[in-house]
């Protein structure tokens, strides 16, 4: 359990509300405790969280516990004088396992502190790969239990022992899981309503409808000789949705086929085709 004394420690706030309600279970219930999404983050640096997660709109977030964050750190699981946590690898070959027993234990405590049904997800290379699509998925449930990685990684059977979801940030290999869990929380604590202050933003931006975004453009409208494209100074609103839409379809198309081909195949349109601008 991570150090009550710990600064980067968060408090765990449950945030109460009364649902007003006239059916015989809710009433029989009384008052429901909604509680806040919460990360509970496993990692042998719990001292490089919240980290720029405590910034911006995520860190005013988790200060008004509109989500909580809960580093559990390994270490105090560990054996010895110096607190153990791995060993070299079986079979042998260069670095540091990390040992099962201790991660069990790490995970337990972390499991019961969280929400019945809440994902066990190792950050890892191995993983599947994440996407908006998935932030989504966790946004809507209570929170996730995040393993990070060090060294050469787990012992496998912890993974399996745990039925222990496996979580990539991409094709490209990390010191270590607190960077990708950091970037998982934040793609995901974004999406929980209020977070953003414009909630406008998430319905428009790229991955929202399989598209990437539009270009955007701010002041001044010319700029080293470029001017802003004259349909978004038009004052025509039709006029640049369907522009934004365009934009949004050729830009797709040109740099992510594989997205454009899922987006045709979606609205039953034939990927081959320019899309009309
Ligand atoms: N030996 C492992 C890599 C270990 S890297 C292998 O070859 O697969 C150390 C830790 O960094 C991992 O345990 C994992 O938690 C994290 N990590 C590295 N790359 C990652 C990625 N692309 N996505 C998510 N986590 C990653």
């Amino acid at each position: 359990m991570s150090n009550p004394e710990d600064p980067t420690r968060f408090r765990a706030i449950g945030r109460k509300s009364v649902r007003l309600s006239l059916t015989p279970r809710d009433l029989m219930e009384g008052e429901v405790l909604a509680r806040a999404w919460a990360a509970h983050v496993i990692t042998l640096f719990p001292q490089a969280f919240p980290g720029v997660l405590g910034q911006s709109l995520t860190g005013k977030a988790l200060a008004e516990g509109l989500w909580q964050l809960h580093t559990h750190d390994l270490r105090d699981h560990g054996e010895g004088p110096h607190r153990k946590v791995d060993d070299t690898p079986a079979g042998g070959g260069p670095g540091l396992v990390l040992r099962p027993d201790i991660l069990a234990r790490a995970i337990t405590v972390a499991q019961n502190m969280a929400a019945p049904g809440t994902p066990l997800i190792y950050l890892s290379p191995r993983g599947a790969r994440f996407d908006q699509a998935q932030a989504r998925a966790l946004a809507a449930g209570p929170g996730a239990i995040l393993i990070c990685g060090r060294f050469e990684g787990l012992d496998d059977r912890v993974l399996t022992h745990f039925n222990v979801q496996e979580v990539s940030l991409g094709d490209f290999v990390l010191t270590g899981g607190e960077i990708a869990a950091q970037a998982l929380i934040d793609a995901t604590v974004r999406l929980i309503p209020r977070v953003l202050g414009n909630q406008g933003s998430i319905e428009e931006e790229s991955f929202s409808e399989g598209l990437l975004e539009h270009p955007q453009y701010t002041k001044p409208a010319v700029w080293e000789g470029h001017a802003i494209p004259e349909v978004l100074l038009s004052g025509h609103h039709a006029k640049v949705v369907s522009w934004r839409k365009a934009m949004a379809a050729r830009l797709t198309k040109e740099r992510r086929p594989d997205l454009w081909r899922a987006y045709c195949a979606m609205h039953g349109l034939n990927p081959d085709e320019e899309p009309k601008l």
